[in-house]
C-alpha cells in the first residue's frame, strides 16, 4: 500500500511517499515560498538500490499547482515511483489543531472538514493551510482516501486538572480556552519506540518525552497515555524554543501595551518570532548558539542556560506528576544531536535517578540508544523521531479499520 504524507503550511508543502509493505520512503520533498514569484520545489527519489536523485524546480505556484507538480514528478517516466495517481491508496495529512473533537485520525469527509474549520480560531495560521492541503490533494489524487492526523490528538487524554487554565470557567465553556498540547505524533512515536527499546509494553511505562526541535515541548506519559504536556492553547507555552518565549508572566503583554504602546500584532510577533534563543542571543539555530557559547559569547551562554534550566524544571515537575519515571526520552533536531544540551538538562538530577554516561551521550549513533548507566532507575534515551512515518502508520491503520 502506498501512502502519501502531506504537511501543508501557508507557503509550503512537505511530503513523503511511503511503501507501507516495508515502510520504505520512495520519494520525499518540499515546495516552498508558495504564492511568491520564486516558488521552489525540491523532490528526491530513492531508488531500490538506495541511490538518490534530486530534482529542483523554480516557478510561480499556488498550492494546487505545487501539488500537481509533485504528482507529475511522482509519475515521471524516468525517475517516477508510481504509474498513476490512483496508485496512492491514501493521503495522510498533518492537521495541527483538532480541538476537543478529535482524539484519533479521521477519514475526511465534508463533516470532518467542517469540524476542522470550526477549530480554526484555535490555530488561525495552521488549520486554514491544512484545509487547503486537503482540498488540493482531493483534486490531485481523486481516488485516494484522505485521512487527517491531528497534532493535538495524543494529548486528549490529559486530565482536566492538567488542561484547565485558572480562568473564568465560562471561557472554557463558551470558547474552549484550555491547554491542548502539540507535537502529539512525535511524542507518541518516540514513546512507542522507547517501549520497544526497553522491551516493555508501553501501557506499563511512565515516560517523560522531550521533543526539542525548532519548536519544543515536554510530555508526561503515564502507562502509555499523555497526562501532561508543556504546550497549551497554542504552541507558545512551555519550553524555550528557537524563537518562541515559552512560559512567562501573562502580565507582560499588558506592560508592553500600556507602557510601550505596542499593538497586539507586534506583541504576537515578538513572542512567536523574536524571542526564545533568538531573542536571548540573536540566533535561533542551536548549532550556532553552541558554537558561539563555546567561543565565549555571553549572550549565547545565557541563552543555553535559560533553555536548559527551563527543561530541567519540566523534568522535575513531570517527575512529581508521574511519581515514578521509567525513562526520559530526548528527540527532535536538538534532542537527538546536541549532547551538550542533554548533559546540561540532566546535570544535578542524580537525586531523581537521572544520570548520563558522558561517553554514551557523545556517541553519534542515530538508532534509539541508552545514554544512562544500566544501574540507574531512569533510563535516559535518545530516540530519533519520524513524524511522517507515524502519520503514514496512523493513516494505514485508519483506512484498514
Ligand atoms: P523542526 O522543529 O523544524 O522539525 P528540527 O527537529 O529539525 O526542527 O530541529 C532543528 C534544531 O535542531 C535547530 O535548532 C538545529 O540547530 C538543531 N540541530 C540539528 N542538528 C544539530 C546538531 N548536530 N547539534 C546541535 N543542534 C542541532
Amino acid at each position: 500500500m502506498k501512502i502519501l504524507v502531506i504537511n501543508t503550511g501557508s507557503s509550503s508543502i512537505k511530503y513523503q511517499l511511503f511503501d507501507m509493505a516495508k515502510e520504505t520512503v520512495l520519494a520525499t520533498g518540499m515546495a516552498e515560498r508558495i504564492g511568491s514569484d520564486a516558488g521552489t520545489l525540491s523532490h528526491t527519489v530513492t531508488a531500490a538500490d538506495g541511490t538518490r536523485n534530486t530534482i529542483e524546480i523554480t516557478e510561480n505556484m499556488d498550492h494546487a499547482r505545487g501539488l500537481s507538480r509533485i504528482a507529475a514528478l511522482l509519475m515521471d517516466k524516468k525517475h517516477g515511483v508510481i504509474n498513476d495517481t490512483s496508485d496512492v491508496f491514501a493521503v495522510g495529512h498533518r492537521v495541527v489543531h483538532g480541538g476537543e473533537t478529535f482524539q484519533d485520525p479521521r477519514i475526511i469527509d465534508q463533516r470532518i472538514l467542517d469540524e476542522i474549520e470550526k477549530n480554526t480560531p484555535l490555530a488561525p495560521l495552521h488549520n486554514p493551510a491544512n484545509l487547503t492541503g486537503i482540498r488540493v490533494a482531493g483534486a490531485v489524487f481523486p481516488n485516494a482516501l484522505q485521512v487527517a492526523v491531528f497534532d493535538t490528538a495524543f494529548h486528549q487524554t490529559l486530565p482536566k486538572q492538567a488542561y484547565m487554565y485558572a480562568l473564568p470557567h465560562d471561557l472554557y465553556d463558551t470558547h474552549r480556552i484550555r491547554r491542548y498540547g502539540f507535537h502529539g505524533t512525535s511524542h507518541s512515536y518516540v514513546a512507542g519506540k522507547a517501549a520497544k527499546f526497553l522491551n516493555t509494553p508501553l501501557a506499563r511505562l511512565n515516560l517523560i518525552t522531550l521533543h526539542l526541535g525548532n519548536g519544543a515541548s515536554a510530555t508526561a506519559i503515564r502507562n502509555g497515555k499523555s497526562v501532561d504536556t508543556s504546550m497549551g492553547l497554542t504552541p507558545l507555552e512551555g519550553l524555550v524554543m528557537g524563537s518562541r518565549t515559552g512560559d512567562m508572566d501573562p502580565a507582560i503583554p499588558f506592560f508592553l501595551s500600556r507602557h510601550l504602546d505596542m499593538s497586539l500584532d507586534e506583541i504576537d510577533t515578538i513572542f512567536n518570532r523574536q524571542s526564545g534563543l533568538k531573542g536571548l542571543c540573536g540566533e535561533n539555530d542551536m548549532r550556532t548558539v553552541l558554537e558561539k557559547a563555546a567561543a565565549g559569547d555571553d549572550h549565547a551562554r545565557l541563552a543555553l542556560d535559560v533553555y536548559t534550566y527551563r527543561i530541567k524544571k519540566y523534568i522535575g515537575a513531570y517527575t512529581a506528576v508521574l511519581g515514578r519515571v521509567d525513562a526520559l526520552v530526548f528527540t527532535g533536531g536538538i534532542g537527538e544531536n546536541a549532547s551538550a544540551v542533554r548533559e546540561r538538562c540532566c546535570r544535578g538530577l542524580a537525586g531523581l535517578g537521572i544520570v548520563i554516561d558522558p561517553v554514551e551521550n557523545r556517541d553519534k549513533k542515530t538508532l534509539p540508544r541508552r545514554i544512562s548507566p544500566r544501574n540507574t532507575s531512569v533510563a535516559v534515551l535518545v530516540v530519533p523521531t519520524d513524524e511522517e512515518l507515524e502519520i503514514a502508520r496512523q493513516t494505514q491503520k485508519k483506512v484498514l479499520e
